[in-house]
């Protein structure tokens, strides 16, 4: 037999068999605990039979592994009750030794479930389950640097999700269960410091708003430039299908495969694109004004000032032809609830969150095409894989208390005299410390990231 298989100083291997694909070792425990479960009581115990246990535990040189070991059976002399003695590495209820549990915690964060489960020998509902243990332990130790622009978006995996960003930092930092009032407002409680938040760039969502109004009273609120924007493009689109009834089936089917130059910006166009946009906007003269609408509105965002984009976009308002304002109505609609914060943006034109987009998309396919990534396992494997997070370091003004000097104990009668006709001397002192901190997984990484998950 290989001289120390397991590799556990809890258990003595004695016999030790191989098959193709398992190892199978039998051993016996170098200690155990008397402890009397029942009453607490740990030295009167007399054997009492042997329990034989089938232990799983870590797969080696490719294969799995399996412990055979007989548990001790004792008998507590004081309150005469049986138990199972409590053997060093051993997680009895799972059939399991500890460091196997600790290891498909950590495992689950890279490797689907079911091949977890393949690999040790159990079901995938036993992996799900120690997973979803090692989250809450992670979660219980989750702490993210608060950002100071926070960007606030959804995503829609199974139902709508809060994905929360640092907008400055490029990272995400929290995805939320739901987009309620209840749980944003829990979410920005729990921040260490809410105080540094001085934007927030959310969707046009109420709850958003609302949460950020009670619990950010000092934050400046800003709509998303990316979703107001989109809103162009996405009344051009409603313009182009409608015209399905009036146009032939053909005529139709290239439009339909033209539709992605139609909703770029005119100016990124190449001059081949630009040829093929402007032969369908003067065949049909509806989309032309369409399109036409759609540039101006756009173009908006390119005004330096609030004064003038506001200007810029009530004269656009005006201009929209009759016949097109059913199909750009929710432009309108949107800006008369939300223009305030709409115009905000050109205070601070940082304050987008423009780049959750790409993963957005990503994340999506890694929800439909993964096999056991349900969203709480996405979750997990964002903000707690170690690889993902981005780490730096930051120096901060600290305050400190000032420890009594002995002369001023001396002093102290002089001291208070001072103080009845001078300022107050400060009791506090201001020193720099430097510490690492955890900005949130990183986008940019991330985004690489996700490929791989798509593929598994
Ligand atoms: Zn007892």
């Amino acid at each position: 037999m290989p001289v120390n298989i397991l590799n556990l100083p809890g258990l003595t291997a004695s016999d030790f068999k191989e098959t193709d694909t398992e190892y199978h070792v039998k051993a016996a425990p170098s200690a155990y605990s008397k402890l009397c479960p029942h009453c607490g009581c740990s030295h009167t115990t007399i054997g009492h039979g042997k329990l034989p246990l089938f232990v799983r535990d870590l797969p080696t040189h490719g294969k799995r592994m399996m412990i055979h070991v007989d548990a001790p059976r004792l008998l507590c002399k004081p309150c005469r009750k049986t138990f199972t003695a409590t053997m060093p590495e051993i997680d009895e209820t799972r059939q399991m030794t500890e460091r196997l549990v600790a290891w498909i915690g950590r495992q689950a964060l890279d490797y689907t479930f079911a091949a977890i489960a393949e690999q040790v020998g159990i079901d995938e509902k036993t992996v799900r389950n120690i997973f979803t243990e090692y989250a809450a332990k992670l979660q219980s130790e989750f702490k993210r640097e608060t950002p100071v622009i926070l960007g606030m978006d959804e995503i829609h995996l199974g139902k709508a999700r809060g994905v929360i960003t640092n907008i400055g930092e490029r990272t995400v930092v929290e995805m939320l269960e739901d987009r309620y009032k209840t749980t944003i407002i829990a979410f920005l409680r729990s921040l260490e410091h809410p105080e540094r938040i001085t934007h927030a760039a959310i969707d046009m969502w109420r709850p958003y708003r609302e949460a950020i109004q009670e619990v950010l009273p000092n934050a400046a609120i800003v709509v998303d430039k990316y979703h107001v924007a989109k809103m162009g493009n996405e009344s051009l689109e409603r313009v182009r299908r409608k015209m399905k009834e009036t146009l032939a089936p053909k005529i139709n089917l290239g439009l339909k495969h033209d539709r992605k130059l139609l909703t770029k910006r005119q100016h990124d166009l190449t001059d081949q694109q630009y040829l093929i946009v402007s032969g369908w906007l003067r065949s049909i003269p509806l989309l032309g004004a369409a399109y036409d609408l759609k540039e101006r509105y756009m173009q908006i965002w390119d005004i330096e000032s609030k004064e003038e984009a506001l200007a810029a976009y009530l004269n656009w308002e005006s201009t929209i032809p009759p016949d097109l304002a059913k199909a750009f109505k929710p432009i309108p609609v949107a800006w008369r609830t939300w223009r305030k914060y709409i115009l905000n943006y050109f205070d601070d034109k940082r304050v987008t969150n423009a780049f959750t987009e790409s993963f957005n998309v990503k994340i999506r396919r890694a929800y439909q095409n993964g096999h056991g990534y349900s969203f709480e396992v996405l979750r997990a494997k964002i903000l707690f894989s170690d690889s993902l997070q981005k780490r730096v370091q930051v120096q901060e003004r600290v305050k400190v208390k000032r420890k009594q000097r002995f002369e001023d104990i001396q002093e102290g009668r002089v001291m208070f005299f001072k103080m009845m006709v001078a300022e107050p001397e400060p009791k506090y002192d201001i020193r720099i410390v430097a510490r690492i901190t955890n900005l949130g997984a990183d986008l940019p990484t991330l985004l690489d990231e996700i490929d791989r998950w798509t593929i598994l």
